[in-house]
């Protein structure tokens, strides 16, 4: 084996297709090249063209968006003369109140805290690669990110609420709060940053290799 040889073979990593599970052994890609398992296809790895600046933008924008979500009113109904307006931790401590002690717990769980520490770690993950800064703890929020990144709900909560929202309109008058919006925005920023952050790049980052 020659030395070029040897050394093409140490930059390969075994990399799991996520559809098939075939095993390839994959090197470093170029800046904007995609790798492609070659039983079915699914793309296995990208490296994105700006590096991890992009997905940093999104989560950056995604944590502002979120703090003015839980700030403002979400939601306002009136009938009968009688207004309530309600914050996003209102709707988990109104469930509380009314007994649904279950569902409240689910939807702090998942709506208010999966996304503000799922926010919070890309953030822990990303200024410190991008800044070129390589910590033995970046292992263990990258982890956290894979695992809870498909675990935070809050797209589905949001067509949750358009959906109760279009029932009650017929019993109440119902408004959404500018902490709808900061919450919808923040919903596709967090989505465009979790969507542009490749595991394998991410993780050969982390590792201090070339992506
Ligand atoms: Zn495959």
């Amino acid at each position: 084996m020659t030395a070029d040889a040897a050394q093409t073979r140490a930059a390969t990593t075994p990399v799991a297709c996520l559809e098939c599970d075939l095993l390839v052994d994959l090197g470093p890609l170029a800046p904007g090249q995609r790798a492609q398992c070659p039983r079915c296809g699914t793309t296995i790895a990208a490296s994105p063209k700006q590096g991890l600046h992009r997905p940093l933008a999104f989560a950056l924008a995604a944590a502002v968006l979120l703090m003015l979500a839980n700030v403002y009113p979400f939601l306002a109904f009136k009938a009968s003369g009688l207004e309530r307006v309600m914050t996003l931790t209102e709707s988990a401590s109104a469930l509380y109140d009314d007994g649904s002690r279950v569902l409240a717990a689910l939807v702090l769980t998942f709506i208010v805290i999966a996304p503000a520490v799922l926010t919070a770690s890309v953030i822990a993950l990303l200024v410190p690669l991008v800044t070129g800064r390589r910590y033995p703890w970046l292992r263990h929020i990258g982890r956290l990110v894979f695992v809870i990144g498909p675990w935070s709900m809050a797209e589905v909560f949001l067509i949750g609420v358009l959906v109760s929202f279009i029932k009650i309109a017929k019993m109440a008058t119902m408004l959404l709060g500018p902490s709808f919006w900061a919450f919808f925005a923040f919903t596709v920023c967090l989505t465009a940053a979790l969507a542009a952050l490749d595991r394998h790049y991410v993780w050969n980052a982390i590792e201090g290799r070339d992506a």
